[in-house]
């Protein structure tokens, strides 16, 4: 085992005897205390439990959280995961004890409060996305696009137009676009981008027929370009009875400046955890609602929460609302336990009237300026394939200079040296070199400067002293993990780890 890859566990700082509680008597006697339950379920042996003084124990969590990266230890220009900052206050309000203690199960008439917010969200989604209802049942945008999918089949099916199998999907869409299709029972069908980085509208054409679902779209697409062309696709997509589906996972550089729904979309998806600020490193938490236009709202997957004017005798008439749950005959059916990951919605809530309607204006302008400063500061450097104004985010194709043997991924890694995250690289899939960039408008002007002239800095290391860089990163704990052993053979326990499997 190699012990310099790992930090040690709490089980290995276990010294026999030690303690870091003093617990009074409780004045059951041992046996006494297990009085009545069937031996059956009494554990034979005793739990294999650390014994550590409580100062070990606090070095040791300490010690952990500093070996970790965040939004709140540095810059994290991920591009397609918009890593802004999030504000505390998300955090409070989500962890009041009104909203965290409650049973996901609490019946309507005792959680009334919850679910007026959670009705809340959805009115602003509605707003923020033109569309006319939204559901925040799906717990991930992956989870969001199946379920968007699912509506469009079961919009087709009510029509009696069973024959649509196809998706369409660009070249340049995210991964999830076609694994989600596939999951849905569908057929992807891929159309190509031009060189400007566009959906090619005349490939387009000819694969819209009948026997297609749906063409699912993002917009500014992964490239970070702005799909001028959206109308006119809208147009054909609809003349060919399909429907308009909108990845909105990144909705930054859309908030205050332009809505799906208004440009043609039918369905949609977004992103709490991206654009409305949920820390969600390492894979979660995440929620992502599904909107669609007026039409469509039947289809939704059920229960929905909807506000309705309470009619009785002792309550006057339109004086009360109350929010119920509702389940359609035409709802698609269920796609979660719950209604969602509700800490998640909470904390979107919060940040959405937090900023409110002027703040959120500014914040998809801010995303795209922050993006556009980075990009031409650095293009000198680092070979920029599409040229022209982006949105929230842009993607390098490698360093400029190619005949210094400097990859992308060697970039990235000596990024980890000066404290940054790296970028997202070798995505989108368009270029072989891929460093995709996403500043977000919560980055100050500082410290964008900051990153420039680091990035500057690898730039020249590159050319002259390049075995500098293809040995980065010397600082982290870990630095050279074998990426493809990992992935094949990951070591997921403790045993596996004491076994000799490193
Ligand atoms: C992140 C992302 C998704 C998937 O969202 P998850 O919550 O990770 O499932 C889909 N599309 C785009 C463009 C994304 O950036």
């Amino acid at each position: 085992m190699n012990r310099e890859l790992y930090a040690s566990l709490v089980f290995e700082l276990s010294a026999p005897g030690r303690k870091g509680y003093f617990l009074p008597d409780s004045g059951i006697p041992a046996d006494g205390a297990l009085d009545g339950i069937p031996s059956g379920l009494l554990r034979e042996k005793d739990p294999q439990l650390p014994e550590c003084d409580e100062l070990t124990v606090v070095r040791h969590y300490n010690n952990m959280s500093t070996n970790n990266f965040g939004v709140d230890t540095g810059f994290y220009p991920l591009g397609s995961c918009t890593m802004k900052y999030n504000p505390k206050i998300n955090e409070e309000i989500a962890s009041h004890p009104a909203f965290s203690g409650l049973h996901p199960y609490t019946p309507a008439c005792a959680s009334q409060g919850a679910l007026e917010a959670y009705w809340h969200l959805q009115k602003a989604l509605c707003e923020i996305g033109g569309m006319a209802e939204f559901t925040l049942n799906p717990f991930a945008g992956a989870h969001g696009e199946l379920t968007g999918l699912m509506v469009i089949r079961r919009y087709h099916e009510s029509r009696g137009d069973t024959g649509r199998r196809k998706v369409i999907v660009p070249d340049s869409a995210h991964g999830t676009n076609p694994a989600s299709a596939a999951v849905a029972g569908l057929e992807i069908v891929e159309v190509k981008s031009r060189p400007d980085g566009t959906v090619d509208v005349d490939d387009l054409r000819p694969l819209l027929d009948e026997s297609v679902a749906a063409v699912m779209m993002t917009n500014p697409n992964t490239l970070g370009i702005f799909e001028k062309n959206i109308p006119e696709i809208a147009r054909l997509v609809h003349e060919a009875g399909a429907l308009m589906y909108y990845d909105g996972a990144n909705l930054n550089p859309m908030l205050g400046v332009a809505r799906p729904g208004d440009m043609g979309f039918d369905v949609m998806h977004i992103n709490l955890h991206k654009t409305f600020s949920t820390p969600h490193g390492g894979g979660g938490p995440g929620s992502g609602p599904v909107g669609v236009r007026k039409g469509l709202e039947q289809f939704l997957p059920s229960p929905r929460v909807v506000s309705r004017q309470v009619n009785r005798d002792d309550i006057p008439v339109g004086e009360h609302e109350r929010y119920a749950l509702e389940y359609g005959p035409e709802s698609l059916g269920s796609v979660s336990a719950t209604l969602g990951n509700f800490a998640v919605q909470l904390r979107a809530l919060s940040y959405i009237l937090t900023l409110g309607a002027e703040g959120l204006m500014e914040a998809g302008p801010l995303a795209t300026l922050n993006a556009n400063y980075v990009k031409e500061k650095l293009k000198a450097d680092y070979l920029l394939p599409i040229e022209g104004v982006c949105k929230h985010e842009f993607v390098f194709d490698g360093l400029r200079d190619k005949s210094t043997g400097v990859t992308t991924l060697n970039v990235a890694k000596r990024l980890l040296d000066h404290g940054y995250h790296a970028p997202t690289i070798y995505f989108p899939l368009l270029f072989h070199e891929s460093l995709m960039i996403e500043p977000t408008e919560t980055e100050s002007r500082e410290t964008l400067d900051k990153f420039v002239e680091v990035m500057r800095s690898i730039a020249r290391e590159a050319r002259e002293t390049p075995e500098v860089v293809i040995n980065a990163p010397l600082n982290p704990p870990v630095t050279h993990p074998d990426d493809t052993e990992a992935a094949l053979h990951p070591i997921l326990t403790y045993d596996e780890l004491l076994n000799g499997k490193v």
